[in-house]
């Protein structure tokens, strides 16, 4: 802990894990193994970090920082999202990569885990801006990345413009195309079916099985409160209203928009085009656009009646106040669309509530899931139909489902199943390469 002081979230996810693992690590026989494998797999196999140039449209020269974390590549090429966000720093692109690590064991697919990123902010920045700082920051990382070594995705700041000018970049330099070498390409160049629905879409089919399976019940109808308004949002509305439940919130770093009666397909066009096209806050889209709550999440609302709560923002965005208010209002599961939005109070207060826990590493692992067929797309140069892939994450989320009951201990929770199954993968793949003994 005195080591990673300064790195507060990678440790709270560490510490999140290392308690969920307590099972494994108070057994008679191989506690003392499976802790020290556990030491093993938190220390980076390498951090990259680099100084990203580039000129803004005044013609100044600017700088940020930016990072690859190459965590973990026992069962297959580093694999996870880039961040370009002002509080991205080492610090929480480790977090990020711990996580992966374990989600990507998850799919079954040959993905080892990683993240970078930088606090480079695209917030207010012009096209050009966001090209030229993404044009930089790839040549440095070009000299990294393989189909077979690493190979990113986007993740929050980083969507279909920001892949488009780095792969472009990368097959400047290189002289290499075709290449898988980032997962979330454009179709013209690469890019799998279903790969910027793949998180969102996952998220909600497996709460769908959890809802079926844990209460008994069908999604239809139920009020479910989304947080964010990016990619993992957009998707899992829209998956939500398909379904025939009740989107009842969206929101902003600045805010909230409350739909009582839940969001029309119209209403979720008009916030796709504001994020997506307009690159507008929420806060622009005033009337017809539901009831807007400046400052506030959908967490902080005293009396908003929830079912599901699927928070799709960012880190720690539910502590354990919101937890309990969420409680109070009727939630009767949470699905994580973003890594590690609910703290260790807040998931505490849903543990003692009863209510379904389905953690980021397993709710969100559709997207990586998806990244990880667009490999295997990439490699044989075909693209497949889109049904086949969305039967594919289907099938992937329901095989998650499955592992997280098959390895939940007993009188322990999915949450416990998740850790659980990713780790052992992990390890046992670590023991195979003489990695660990
Ligand atoms: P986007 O950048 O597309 O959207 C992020 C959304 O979250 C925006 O609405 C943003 O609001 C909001 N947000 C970001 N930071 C904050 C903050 N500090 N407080 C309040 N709101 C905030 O990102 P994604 O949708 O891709 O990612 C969202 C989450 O999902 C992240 O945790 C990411 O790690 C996780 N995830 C994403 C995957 C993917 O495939 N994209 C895969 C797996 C997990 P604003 O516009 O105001 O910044």
């Amino acid at each position: 802990k005195g080591k990673y002081a300064h790195e507060p979230t990678f440790l709270q996810a560490v510490e999140e894990m290392a308690l969920s693992l307590k099972p494994l690590f108070e057994d008679p026989e191989k506690g003392d193994y499976y802790k020290r494998a556990f030491c093993a797999i938190a220390e980076p196999e390498r951090t990259l970090k680099f100084r990203v140039s580039w000129m803004d449209d005044a013609g100044n020269l600017q700088f940020n920082r930016g990072w690859r974390v190459e965590f973990n590549s026992v069962l297959g090429p580093y694999k996870g999202g880039l961040r370009f966000h002002p509080t991205a720093n080492e610090g929480i692109l480790k977090f990020l990569g711990f996580e992966q690590i374990f989600k990507n064991a998850l799919t079954g697919l040959a993905m080892g885990g990683g993240k970078g990123g930088s606090d480079f902010n695209p917030k207010g920045k012009s096209d050009a801006e966001v090209i030229r700082f993404c044009q930089s920051f790839m040549t440095e990382l070009a000299r990294y990345l393989h189909p077979s070594t690493d190979v990113p995705a986007g993740d929050i700041g980083v969507g279909g413009r920001e892949i488009g000018a780095m792969y472009g970049q990368y097959k400047r330099l290189k002289n290499k195309h075709g290449e898988g070498i980032l997962t979330g390409k454009g179709a013209l160049w690469g890019g799998s079916p279903f790969r910027p629905e793949a998180t969102g879409y996952g998220l909600v089919y497996i709460m769908k099985i959890a809802v079926e399976k844990g209460l008994g019940k069908s999604m239809e109808g139920m009020r479910c409160a989304l947080s964010g308004s990016g990619n993992v949002c957009q998707y899992a509305a829209q998956k939500c209203i398909e379904f025939g439940a009740k989107v009842i919130s969206v929101s902003d770093s600045n805010g909230c928009v409350v739909f009582e009666d839940g969001m029309t397909t119209e209403q979720l066009a008009t916030m796709i085009d504001c994020k997506e096209v307009k690159r507008a806050r929420l806060s622009t889209l005033g009337e017809g656009f539901g009831t807007y709550h400046a400052g506030e999440s959908p967490w902080s609302l005293e009396d908003l009646k929830v079912d599901l709560a699927l928070p799709c923002a960012t880190q720690n965005e539910i502590n354990g106040e919101a937890a309990a208010r969420l409680v109070k209002n009727g939630v009767v599961g949470v699905g994580e669309g973003a890594n590690l939005p609910t703290d260790m109070d807040g998931q505490n207060a849903f543990r003692a509530a009863g209510v379904i826990y389905i953690p980021g590493k397993a709710a969100n692992a559709g997207g990586v899931g998806v990244s990880g067929l667009e490999m295997a797309q990439n490699a044989q140069r075909l693209t497949w139909k889109p049904e086949e892939v969305d039967t594919r994450l289907k099938d992937m989320m329901a095989y998650i489902y499955q592992q997280m009951e098959d390895h939940a201990p007993k009188g322990g929770t999915l949450e416990q199943g998740a850790n659980i199954a990713g780790f052992i993968k992990v390890v046992q793949g670590m023991k195979e390469l003489g990695w660990f003994y």
